[in-house]
């Protein structure tokens, strides 16, 4: 596939030039139609075009990043004084949380409600009365949470958000397109950081939005216009080339995930382990309802078991220091290496325990793997 570096293209004649800037918002694939690479890139509309295989969906739109898609995404529905209220499920990322209080409350004077889980579980019956009661115009989600793994029936919400006129975005980054593909369900725009799985290097910084409603396209590839949130043809011709293995590599992780959570369920030091498709995870049934045998991701959390906080961490701390030659502190996820975070480190506000690690399991030899995690676990006893 070539790369075109090109900022401007040729439009040959004024015809061709009027009905190139007419149609531009109409996203055709037609050599002659093109203006300029902050608007449309042929390079660009070829990855593009990898994404909207995935995702099964008419459209998909190509970003700079994970939140410069979110922020296409959400701008969409942005109508000035007469925005509506909007809903955030509250277990979402954190930069997705920061954008909400920073940009859209503090900056643009959006009003956004919060939908807390009870017991890390969305109460369906609660949702409903919230929604029929504040009206929201846009509804935010993630179909798995960080770091908790937070399953949310997204297919239920979605329904009932349609039912009370509210548009759905979810975040879809966690789930892939592999296990779930909320846009068959009725979601209005699903978003991916594309930095994770669909590039799954840990090399490209990139974002998607992608969906079937021709007029939400057509705002948003206004707004990735406007604002200058096109990713460059080199990032998306490399992340066209690494897509390419993105189910084979997702399904490995995800296979080495649920191999983790086995050594680690049985492991007496552990206290818990929050895995989706373990039974006991509150919102199993959500994962066995959206994904059915196609898997249950690929982040897996634990908490190491202690009697005072300082045993715990101390315990954390030697696992780390144990597993850091192949498995580094890295604050991403869907890397090809398995990665970590120390949860209280980074989102010690909200989740204080110290024992806590989140995990994107990546797809190493299986069996080279257990030996690492079991080793650094023997050196917590
Ligand atoms: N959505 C989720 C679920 C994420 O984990 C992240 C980043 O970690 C983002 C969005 C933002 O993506 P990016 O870092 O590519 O901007």
């Amino acid at each position: 596939m070539p790369v075109y570096r090109d900022a401007g293209f040729e439009l040959f004649d004024a015809e061709t030039t009027k009905n190139a800037f007419s149609r531009e918002t109409e996203n055709e694939r037609i050599p002659e139609l093109y203006i300029y690479s902050r608007y449309r890139n042929p390079t660009v509309v070829t990855a593009e075009e990898e994404i909207m295989k995935r995702e099964a969906c008419k459209w998909a739109l190509l970003t700079q990043s994970g939140m410069s898609a979110i922020d296409t995404a959400v701008s969409v529905f942005q109508k000035a004084e007469l925005s509506k209220p909007w809903l955030f499920f509250s277990e979402i990322y954190g930069g997705t949380i920061s954008f909400t209080e920073s940009v859209l409350r503090k900056r643009r004077g959006l009003q956004i409600h919060n939908f807390y889980p009870v017991n890390e579980k969305y109460d369906l019956n609660e949702f409903e009365r919230v929604i029929w009661d504040i009206k929201p115009e846009l509804i935010y989600i993630e179909s798995i949470s960080n770091p908790m793994l937070i399953v949310t029936d997204v297919e239920s919400v979605i329904r009932l958000a349609h039912k009370s006129g509210s548009r759905v975005i979810v975040d879809n980054t966690f789930a892939t397109p592999l296990l779930c593909k909320p846009l068959e369900a009725g979601a209005d725009i699903v978003i991916h950081s594309a930095t994770k799985y669909f590039s799954g290097h840990g090399n490209i910084t990139a974002g998607v939005l992608c969906g079937n409603d021709s007029t939400i396209m057509k705002d948003a590839i206004e707004y990735r216009k406007f604002v200058g949130h096109m990713i460059s043809p080199d990032d998306a011709y490399r992340l066209h080339t690494q897509i390419q293995t993105f189910e084979l590599r997702f399904r490995e992780q995800c296979h080495n995930a649920v191999m983790i959570t086995e050594i680690l369920k049985k492991h007496p030091g552990i206290r818990k382990v929050w895995y989706p498709g373990l039974p006991e995870h509150p919102t199993h049934n959500e994962a066995l309802k959206l994904f059915g045998e196609r898997g249950f991701g690929a982040m897996v959390t634990f908490d190491f078991d202690g009697n005072t906080e300082q045993e715990k961490k101390s315990k954390r701390d030697i696992f780390v220091k144990s597993v850091s030659e192949k498995i580094k502190i890295i604050p991403s996820l869907g890397d090809p290496k398995t990665i970590l975070m120390p949860v209280e480190s980074v989102w010690g506000a909200k989740y204080p325990e110290p024992g806590l690690i989140r995990l994107s399991v990546g797809f190493e030899n299986c069996s080279e793997l257990e030996k690492i995690i079991t080793d650094a676990l023997c050196k917590t006893e």
